[in-house]
């Protein structure tokens, strides 16, 4: 195979407690999948249907990055969710993922009615920890918390989601080509809110490794 020129090299995120490197294929993201989080953002958490969106495997962000405050925004905002990571036999691991959103821009579109891929997918918006297996983890009821510069502004439980982790891969077996190398990021919960350059984030699951990053 002769390439115009050298292909991108795949994106890929560590394994916790292994010498493994998760390669990334499709990002693929739940919204609304909190009650509270819906009732802040305005909606009626009751008549809501959690809303599916993409990102690109090439704005994934590792742990311990400085984060470059991204273009065209004024309102950049951190959205702490439970990231779940596919391998060739279901489940392969999980993460903490902070879905960035320039929220601005979504606000923008959804007025429009037009699509949310310049508020969602734009470069260093998939923040992601390493990958723990998912046979060293209890996830159903682990508590889930970002802390913004030492100050606790999301704290949730998994059990709390609105669609299942079960209910999300059939859905999206059914509905898209869910594969060995995608990850989902299943929503936040309430108390988003806005970043600026010198913050520092910080977002846990139990027993999984923490994501920390800071925006410059
Ligand atoms: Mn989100």
């Amino acid at each position: 195979m002769k390439y115009s020129f050298a292909p991108n090299v795949p994106v890929t995120l560590p394994v916790a407690n292994s010498h493994e490197n998760f390669p990334v294929r499709r990002i693929y993201c739940v919204g609304k999948n909190y009650a509270d989080h819906i009732v802040e953002m305005g909606g009626n958490a009751k008549r809501d249907e959690p809303v599916f969106f993409t990102k690109s495997a090439q704005t994934i962000v590792k742990n311990y990055s400085k984060i470059p405050y991204p273009r065209n925004t004024t309102n950049l905002h951190y959205e702490v969710e439970l990231v779940v990571a596919i391998g060739p036999n279901g489940i392969f691991g999980y993460s903490v993922g902070l879905d960035m959103t320039r929220r601005d821009v979504q606000k923008i579109a959804k007025s429009k009615g037009g699509p949310w891929s310049r508020a969602k997918n734009f470069p260093n918006s998939a923040v992601c920890s390493n990958i723990t297996p998912s046979d060293q983890v209890k996830i159903q009821n682990a508590e889930i918390k970002l802390l913004k510069n030492n100050e606790i502004v999301q704290k949730s439980n998994i059990s709390k989601l609105i669609w299942s982790i079960n209910e999300i891969i059939s859905y999206l077996k059914h509905d898209m080509d869910l594969k060995e190398g995608d990850l989902i990021y299943t929503g936040t919960p309430a108390g988003v809110g806005a970043v600026l350059p010198g913050d520092i984030l910080l977002g846990q699951i139990d027993g999984l490794e923490e994501i920390n990053v800071e925006f410059v």
